[in-house]
Formats: structure tokens, sequence, C-alpha cells
């Protein structure tokens, strides 16, 4: 489970705010007691992080199951409900987003469209793309870049779209 904070576009200002989930979702073998602020789902312990504005409603669903994006039914959606912390405004609120809309970093480049969960992860991009000789089995942070922009064609012209953000931001 990826629990680092999304970049999110601030609604009010424009700039990178960092978006929190709400719930810390661990295996159960992995913790020897439940914290506090904690329910048991299935094999997961869910930890409220934020508990006096989002508390824990168990999905009715017995097995832990999360939702992708666009699918339906009972689970647990990541990315949807969280606290969103501007530094620039100095806001800390409990938000709704829609994910990868609201992502800061993101780039289309002729009609493709690449998204990073955050500066690490654009950076991470950027130096695939830059590397020259790229190993074969990508890892599964850098899987959802599309195809077309890994070809030598594209490559140049999305490495300096990341650059200029990442330089810019
Ligand atoms: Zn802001």
């Amino acid at each position: 489970m990826q629990n680092d904070p999304l970049d999110v576009r601030c609604s009010d200002c424009g700039k990178a705010a960092q978006f929190f989930e709400p719930f810390r979702f661990t295996c159960v073998v992995r913790l020897p007691d439940v914290p506090e602020h904690s329910h048991v789902w299935g094999r997961v312990v869910v930890e409220e992080l934020f508990p006096e504005q989002f508390k824990w409603h168990q999905p009715d669903c017995k097995k832990p199951k999360f939702l992708q994006p666009g699918e339906t039914g009972e689970g647990y959606r990541l990315n949807e409900r969280g606290m969103v912390w501007c530094k620039a405004c100095k806001t800390f609120e409990a938000k709704t987003i829609s994910w990868p809309e609201d992502a800061y970093w993101q780039w289309t480049v002729k009609g493709h469209k690449l998204v990073a969960r955050n500066r690490d992860h654009a950076e991470q991009i950027l130096g695939f793309l830059q590397e020259s000789q790229r190993a074969p089995n990508r890892k599964p942070a850098l899987r959802g870049i599309p195809t077309p922009l890994l070809t030598r064609r594209l490559q140049d012209e999305v490495s300096s779209k990341v650059e200029y953000a990442l330089a810019n931001a």
C-alpha cells in the first residue's frame, strides 16, 4: 500500500498541496497490538489518523477491498476523501479530491497523459526518462508511464516538460 501523500493542485492558490489519506491500512500480522482509534477489517488494521474529521465506516464486505477509479460496489476508495495541507495558504482541511484530475504533476504530450503522485515520483519518472540504458522491467512506480512517451521521438519533449515543472514549482 502506498501511503506517501499525493500532490494536488490547491483549489485556492493553484500551488502544490499535499493530500493525506485519513486512514492507515496495515496487515494484521505486522502489528503486535491494535493501536488506538483502530478497527479490524478482515486481515487489515485500519487506523484513524484524523479521528476528529474522519471516522472509519466499515464497508459492507468481509474481505478488505480497495476500489479502483471508476469501479463501483462495496469497498474503500483511496485518493478521494482526506486532509489537504497547502503550505502557501497555510490551510489544513478535510476535502474531497478527484484523482488523477486534481494531480499537481501532470502533463499531456501528443494526447498521452502522464501523472506523478508527488514530487518524488515526478523525479523518479524524470530519472527514468533520462536513462540511456533503461532496465527492461519497469519498477511498479514507473509502470503508469504511457509507453508512447518512452519512444525516442517523444522522450525529449516529455523530459523537458517534467524538468521544467520540477524547476519552477
Ligand atoms: Zn493554496
